[in-house]
Formats: C-alpha cells, sequence, structure tokens
C-alpha cells in the first residue's frame, strides 16, 4: 500500500494520551527533512488524523471557527505565551483567572536551546465562547514554528506561515526586541507567496485582509518612547510603517503593500518575563516567579485578544469557515506546494 501524507498520526514526541481530557497539542504539519541521492529534500508533512481529531469534534463542527495563531522563530517564548491564553479559556473567560500560585502549562515550552519540532501545533480541545453578535463560535489556540537558521528551508517556512495568515482570524507575530526592516520584508514575502498558492483572486485577497495582525515585541526595552501593552504597541507599529518622503522608493512600496494586505495590522509591546523564567533551569512555570509588570501586561493582552470583538470568523468564498472548511483548505494548500 502506498503511504500517504494523511496515514501519519503526527504526535509530539514524549506527550502522553490527553488522560485528563484537557486537551493537548496536535501537530498537523511537520517540516520534513530527507537526503536523497546526496541532496536535502523538505517539504510539508500533513498531520491529517490529528487535523480531523481537532477539526472533526462535535464542538467545533457546528459553529463557526476563530483560530488564534502565533508564528515566529524558535525559543522566543511563543508556547509558553499561549499557556496564559490556554489559562484565561479554561477559566471561560471569568473572574480571578490568573493568580500567584498558578502555573503557566500546556504547550510545551522549553528552557536552553533545544527546538521543540517545527511546523503547526493546534490545541486539540476547542473553546466555545460568543462572539459580539452573541453568536457562538469555537476558539482553536495554534502554535507555529519556523526554522531560520537554515537556508534550504526558506520556502518550507514562507509555506507555513503563508498558510497560518489564511486560516487564521489573529494571527500574532512573535519578535524578540524591536521590529526590523527584514521583518516587514518576510511579511511582504509570506503573503505574495500565500496569495500565489492561494490563487491571486478577490476571495484569497479578503481572506488575507480579514486578519488582524498583531506584530508582539518581546522583551521591549523601550517604555519611555512607547509604554507597554496595545497603545504603545499600535504607535510603535504605526510610526515603523509610516510612509514618508525620505525612504526610498522600495521602503515606501513595501509600507503600501503591507497596509492593502493587512489593514488590520496592530502591535504590543510586552516587558522582560524576569530573570527567573529565563535562567533558572528548575523554573517550572509558576506565576509568582515572573515579572509582576510581565504578569499584568501578558494578562490585559490575552484579555484584549479573546473579547468578543476579536473572535471574527474568518470568511472564505463568502461563506463563515466551519472546521470541515479548514480540513478541505489545509488539504488543498498542502497539495498545491507539492506540485
Ligand atoms: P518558542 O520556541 O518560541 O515556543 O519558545 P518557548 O515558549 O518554548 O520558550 C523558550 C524559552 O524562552 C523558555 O525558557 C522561556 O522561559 C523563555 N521565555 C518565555 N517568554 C519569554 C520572554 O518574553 N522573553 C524572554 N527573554 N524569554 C522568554
Ligand atoms: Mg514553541
Amino acid at each position: 500500500m502506498t503511504r500517504t501524507a494523511g496515514d501519519t498520526l503526527l504526535k509530539i514526541p514524549g506527550r502522553g494520551k490527553d488522560v485528563s481530557g484537557k486537551g493537548e497539542p496536535l501537530q498537523i504539519i511537520r517540516i520534513t527533512h530527507e537526503v536523497k541521492d546526496g541532496r536535502n529534500i523538505h517539504g510539508l508533512e500533513l498531520g491529517l488524523k490529528n487535523l480531523e481529531k481537532i477539526m472533526f469534534h462535535p464542538d467545533v463542527k457546528g459553529y463557526p471557527v476563530v483560530i488564534i495563531s502565533i508564528a515566529g522563530s524558535f525559543r522566543k517564548g511563543k508556547s509558553f505565551l499561549l499557556g496564559f491564553f490556554l489559562k484565561y479559556l479554561e477559566s471561560q473567560t471569568k473572574g480571578d483567572w490568573l493568580r500567584k500560585d498558578d502555573k503557566i502549562k500546556g504547550f510545551e515550552w522549553r528552557g536552553g536551546t533545544e527546538r521543540v519540532t517545527s511546523g503547526i501545533h493546534i490545541w486539540s480541545k476547542p473553546f466555545i465562547c460568543k462572539n459580539k453578535d452573541g453568536e457562538k463560535v469555537a476558539v482553536l489556540l495554534m502554535d507555529t514554528q519556523g526554522v531560520f537558521d537554515n537556508e534550504s528551508t526558506v520556502k518550507d517556512n514562507v509555506s507555513l506561515f503563508a498558510l497560518t495568515n489564511l486560516i487564521s482570524s489573529v494571527q500574532i507575530y512573535n519578535l524578540m526586541q524591536q521590529l526590523q526592516e527584514d521583518d516587514l520584508h518576510h511579511l511582504e514575502f509570506f503573503t505574495a507567496f500565500g496569495k500565489l498558492v492561494a490563487g491571486e483572486s478577490d476571495e484569497t485577497d479578503t481572506c488575507i485582509n480579514n486578519t488582524k495582525f498583531i506584530y508582539l515585541i518581546r522583551d521591549w526595552g523601550y517604555p519611555y518612547d512607547y509604554s507597554y501593552g496595545e497603545d504603545g504597541g499600535n504607535r510603535y507599529i504605526k510610526k515603523q510603517l509610516e510612509i514618508n518622503s525620505n525612504q526610498h522608493e522600495e521602503l515606501k512600496e513595501l509600507r503600501k503593500k503591507l497596509g492593502k494586505y493587512f489593514p488590520n495590522i496592530g502591535g504590543c509591546l510586552l516587558p522582560h518575563p524576569g530573570k527567573a523564567v529565563v535562567t533558572k533551569k528548575a523554573f517550572d512555570g509558576k506565576v509568582k516567579d515572573m515579572d509582576d509588570n510581565f504578569v499584568e501586561n501578558v494578562k490585559s493582552f490575552v484579555v484584549h485578544l479573546l473579547s468578543k470583538e476579536m473572535l471574527i470568523a474568518k470568511r472564505i468564498h463568502n461563506k463563515t469557515l466551519t472546521g470541515e472548511d479548514i480540513v478541505k483548505y489545509i488539504k488543498a494548500y498542502v497539495d498545491l506546494l507539492k506540485k
């Protein structure tokens, strides 16, 4: 029998079954590496069973799907941050959802330099929330990690991020310390590539335009210029995307394109999480070991991002995306990449 990508049940190594019923991160896309005739062959592998397990979950099936995605290179605290999102959603977005004694866990996050497998993971359990019109939507958390440490995987990274931009309602692009011109180029490149694969059409454009895109800057060092949080973040990003007469034509062009792709672009600036988080080998996710300023800012970011106004299901082909659509869409996308 021929093995197809769909036969592969991908699983984060070292994780057990979801015995608690609280959910677990399931890998739905993996970047593969293979040496064939002395050549390095890369590709995207679909974890169809995992994807179907999530998208055909009885809770997902009946509701429009809202994917909250975080993407960026490895060891920048993405999975760690998603742990806060999980905590909030598990509390059913009520009351005192983060206490000093709580521990942040869920998506696998790691100290040290070792990387957890690249690709896309989605938390297996959907969270049913109400949007601003009082309708129920299924919220899914998605973690995407690329490999920016190897030239030959550029195409895979681009494919990975382009796909997440297409299917997510909110895309958080996670960066350390500041936004550089390169980061803007990357976003333009990912988006142009996604348009190419998904097909140049008004539908594809609307689909990308619908994404709320947020540059999240970690370890922000200039709070006196731009304050922590969304206000400072939005002002900072606006400034970086500003077009002025002194800029080279290329820089102006890039900013015009990004403005067109993402009318809904914003930013958030987070302080450093504290020495214990970064340097203590024994750090196990306890909130009390983190800097208060970090905790307060993460809390407001999470509450803002998961507020009713932000829970907008993606629309493709004039139809709100359901779990079944997402399976079809991802399958088609991965197939197109193989051609
Ligand atoms: P990911 O590869 O981007 O998903 O990163 P992880 O979430 O696995 O975290 C990698 C390491 O970064 C862990 O040791 C975390 O404790 C640490 N970390 C988490 N958040 C931050 C942050 O905001 N700033 C810094 N400097 N380190 C962080
Ligand atoms: Mg991670």
